[in-house]
């Protein structure tokens, strides 16, 4: 991995991707180390997007599974609230790769089956195909997703995390909005259909702590869709889960030359759990960052990042919120907050922020 790199990133999900195309694009010498054989397999992801994302992303098309008009939120009162915040549904792995691609095309270097075991100051080490090797970067940039290891090395890790589980079912029609469900028992999170053609991702994430209710509560939860003539069939296509950050941005996201960014950073939306927008726009900073810092040769510019991030992406009143609607969780005055936070979003073109 020879001499002393520019910028070393850690994972290749959109935050990982999108920090080394904006690095390259700058003139760094950018590694990205991902641990997976393949960038943006296997999916772990709802794939729904707000529109407004284009803006962020290079050109690039194919990814695209299903333009969405917007969002109809079920309350647990039973009202239902329209948001009509256009969306995307995205072929994740596509879309993961697209991204990857683009940041090759701008010169970066991504080595795949490279996972990353341990960070000290500049020095990196690597199991790479079973060989134990190590490498320095001036810069090093954490966007290894919601158990990263980088922001454990600066004692940065997430804090609440909510567990999702997602199936590909059929629809019994197809869908222009995503739809989305809260339910007293889906606690500190909801439930979702996204629609994609003739199939949706039909997915159900809580609290970390309500984990042991997750499977029997999804089971129940599709039993209501088929009652609903929302999907056909209980049988999926495909299944996935995983860990979503719902603490909010991590007060630790720089930590001298190393900067975290995506979900290891905590930039997603603790109430939505939209990760993917947040992800791209904090990698993005991040590779800028960099190039800004290495270019100049001054690494205290560094120092900005995190504040510069919670300007890029209002976090904090949603985390407030959030915690907020945790605690009166199942009471009126939660129902009510949640109520507040959906009709105020109704304005909104993003569901990201
Ligand atoms: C069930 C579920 C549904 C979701 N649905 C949506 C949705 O519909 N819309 C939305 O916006 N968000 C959704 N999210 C959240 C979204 O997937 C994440 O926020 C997003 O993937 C964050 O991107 P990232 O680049 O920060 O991290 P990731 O996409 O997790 O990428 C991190 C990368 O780092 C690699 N890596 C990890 N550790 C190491 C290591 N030690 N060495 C080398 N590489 C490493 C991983 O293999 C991975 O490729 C969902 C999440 C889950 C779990």
């Amino acid at each position: 991995m020879g001499a002393t790199r520019d910028l070393i990133v850690i994972g290749c999900g959109p935050a990982g991707a999108s920090a080394a195309l904006a690095a390259a694009r700058r003139g760094l010498d950018v590694l990205v180390l991902e641990k997976k054989s393949a960038v943006g397999s296997p999916v772990r992801c709802g794939e729904y997007v707000p529109a407004l994302i284009l803006k962020d992303i290079p050109q690039v098309d194919g990814f695209v599974a299903q333009a969405a008009q917007g969002l109809e939120v079920s309350l647990p009162s039973g009202e239902v609230l329209r948001a009509s915040s256009p969306g995307l549904m995205i072929e994740r792995d596509r879309f993961d790769r697209a991204l990857a691609q683009a940041a090759v095309d701008a010169g970066a270097e991504i080595i795949t089956s490279a996972q990353v075991t341990g960070i000290l100051n500049d020095r990196v080490r690597v199991t790479l195909r079973g060989e134990e090797i190590s490498c320095r970067g001036r810069v090093i940039i954490g966007a290894d997703g919601p158990r990263s290891l980088a922001a454990h090395a600066v004692g940065a890790g997430n804090g609440s995390l909510a567990v999702g589980l997602q199936e590909r079912l059929p629809l019994t029609r197809s869908l222009d909005h995503a739809l989305i469900y809260y339910h007293h028992r889906y606690e500190g999170g909801y439930a979702w259909v996204f629609p994609r053609g003739a199939l949706a991702n039909v997915g159900l994430a809580l609290d970390r702590r309500q984990s042991k209710n997750l499977q029997a509560l999804y089971r129940d939860f599709k039993r209501c869709l088929i009652k609903k003539d929302i999907i056909s069939s209980e049988h999926p296509v495909y299944k996935t889960c995983g860990l979503i950050p719902a603490a909010g941005l991590n007060e630790k996201a720089q930590a001298g030359n190393l900067l975290l960014a995506g979900d290891a950073a905590g930039t997603t939306n603790p109430l939505t759990g939209a990760g993917i927008s947040p992800a791209v726009i904090s990698g993005k900073l991040a590779g800028e960052l960099a190039a800004e810092a290495v270019n100049s040769g001054d690494l205290s510019i560094l120092n900005v990042y995190r504040e510069e991030c919670a300007m890029a992406l209002p976090l904090e009143r949603t985390t407030i919120i959030k915690k907020e609607i945790d605690s009166y969780w199942g009471t009126p005055r939660g129902d009510a907050l949640l109520k507040n936070y959906w009709d105020g979003f109704k304005s909104q073109t993003d569901w990201g922020n």
